[in-house]
């Protein structure tokens, strides 16, 4: 299939408690650039989630008990092996996503970088001692792995939003039960059978694929042997969740929506400022949550910009992801389509204007409805339906503004706290905007800024915890102060 050299790595079944489970009915998995059927898998349901907890937990002793650098051996293993298949995971990837092959690869580095990284880290999980009170006590703290971790997990990056929570979790001596999203679950199981190679436990890693979210979801959150629940994914449907792990107070850590502001300043750099807003923006065909969302540029520097910004993105070139040259692939759906097609009719309507693209399908090499041509519109204000909500599709909507505090005060008019980035030269101004946004990363003079050592993850109704660093392993440990009394003599 497709050149993937080693046929091994398709799996059509769960993966739980180190052997591989076939479920009565079938998932297809479709290629959203050609519709075709890339592999059937296993439709597991409520029992297999509850097998996989069951071993998880089981497997959970021996896990924590290995001394981090064995575990890091292990983990070192799996991270060897990604990269050494990472073209045919990527080809895997590209088939059931649909973003160019190139991304593909990059993703499937991406996401074995936080395996290698932590790793390393898990033998850094370090205690502390603090001066007493009293001189007969002592005060010690220790950190401990918290248990079984579940995940639920989204499509747009099925290898990574996986690789950043588990490389974590196992770092830190957790085992660890995933359900991948039903529209990609191939990444996932291929992770699988590459932890297996490399000789992770039975029943450290489970990935148990279903279409029955609601009911795998109340598994995950709701079962009393979970200690924590990991989630990427909408706003709306993690706080279902939250509310869910309420009734076993589960720790959670939500990596939820976003509505990024990208502002360019009338003293940035401009052509770096394109190339940061065309990298932040069109990536995985605008589908993640740290994209660009809302464009605000300085009047003295808006026609430049839009000139220059207009000319880039008429470089992209719309395909299928496993074609040369292909820069945006498909959306994951019609329906995804529609609703982007829907936001920018209403913009319009609204007064925006299109200036480039806002057309549904693929001009050369499909008829096919899943793809939008990348988007340009100006005459955008804060308040249009575009700007207001996380787009998720190839549309830049461009919004001119005067002021310094008037962009801060824009950027932050939205519920969601995830990314955002600006463009300026200006010293103290870099310092005000940055300390100024209320959001968890800002990317300054930078369009692209997640990577396995810097803390992923959003303030406000984007969600809470990080991924990634020496942060995102504390999420996988509760803390343990011990007193020690009776030292007088
Ligand atoms: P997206 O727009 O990325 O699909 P969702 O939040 O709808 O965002 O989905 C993210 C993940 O959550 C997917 O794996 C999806 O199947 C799962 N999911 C959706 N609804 C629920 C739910 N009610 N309970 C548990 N999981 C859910």
């Amino acid at each position: 299939m497709h050149n993937i050299k080693d046929k091994q790595l398709i799996k059509h079944f769960s993966y739980i408690n180190g052997s591989w489970h076939s479920s009565e009915t079938n998932i297809d998995v479709l290629n959203p650039a050609t519709g075709e059927l890339v592999a059937s898998v296993s439709n597991a349901g409520v029992v297999e989630t509850e097998m996989a907890v069951k071993a998880a937990k089981k497997a959970l002793k021996a896990w924590s008990n290995k001394p981090a650098n064995e575990r890091a051996k292990l983990m070192r293993t799996w991270f060897d092996l990604m990269m050494a298949n990472q073209d045919d995971l990527g080809r895997i990837l590209t088939l059931e996503q649909g973003k160019p092959l190139a991304e593909a690869k990059g993703e499937i580095a991406y996401g074995a970088a936080f395996i290698e990284w932590f790793a390393e880290e898990g033998k850094r999980v370090y205690g502390d001692t603090i001066p007493a009170p009293a001189n007969d006590k002592r005060i010690i703290v220790i950190k401990q792995p918290i248990g079984v971790v579940a995940a639920i997990t989204p499509w747009n990056f099925p290898n990574a939003m996986i690789a950043r929570k588990a490389a974590a979790a196992l770092a830190a001596g957790c085992t660890f039960v995933v359900r991948p999203a039903t529209q990609t679950p191939l990444s996932a199981l291929a992770m699988a059978e590459l932890a297996e190679r490399a000789g992770i436990p039975a029943g450290v890693f489970n990935v148990v694929v279903g279409s029955d979210a609601k009911a795998m979801g109340k598994v995950l959150t709701e079962h009393p042997d979970v200690a924590k629940f990991t989630f990427t994914g909408s706003t709306a449907v993690g706080k279902a969740l939250i509310s869910q792990c309420a009734s076993t107070v589960k720790k959670v850590s939500m990596e939820l929506g976003g509505n990024a502001p990208f502002i360019v300043f009338d003293d940035a750099d401009i052509d770096a400022a394109v190339r940061g807003a065309l990298a932040s923006k069109y990536r995985n065909a605008g589908q993640t949550c740290v994209c660009t969302n809302r464009i605000f540029v300085q009047q003295g520097v808006l026609t430049e910009f839009t000139e220059k910004f207009v000319k880039a993105v008429q470089t992209l070139s719309v395909g299928n992801g496993l074609s040369a040259g292909v820069t945006i692939g498909p959306m994951i759906s019609v329906e995804a389509v529609t609703e982007v097609a829907n936001l920018v009719e209403k913009s319009v309507q609204a007064g925006a204007k299109v200036v480039l693209g806002g057309q549904q399908g693929c001009d050369s090499t499909s008829a096919n409805q899943n793809f939008y041509q990348p988007t340009v519109l100006t005459s955008v204000t804060n308040d249009m339906p575009i700007a207001q909500n996380e787009i998720f599709g190839p549309v830049s909507p461009i919004i001119a503004f005067e002021e310094e505090a008037q962009a801060i005060s824009m950027a932050n008019d939205t519920e969601f706290g995830l990314a955002a980035y600006f463009y300026a030269r200006d010293i103290g101004r870099i310092w005000r905007v940055a300390e100024g946004l209320e959001y968890g990363m800002v990317g300054i003079n930078e369009g692209i800024i997640s990577n396995a050592a810097a803390p992923f993850g959003g303030v406000k109704q984007s969600g809470n915890g990080r991924e990634g660093s020496k942060y995102g392993l504390d999420d996988y440990l509760e803390i343990k102060y011990l007193c020690m009394g009776g030292l007088d003599k």
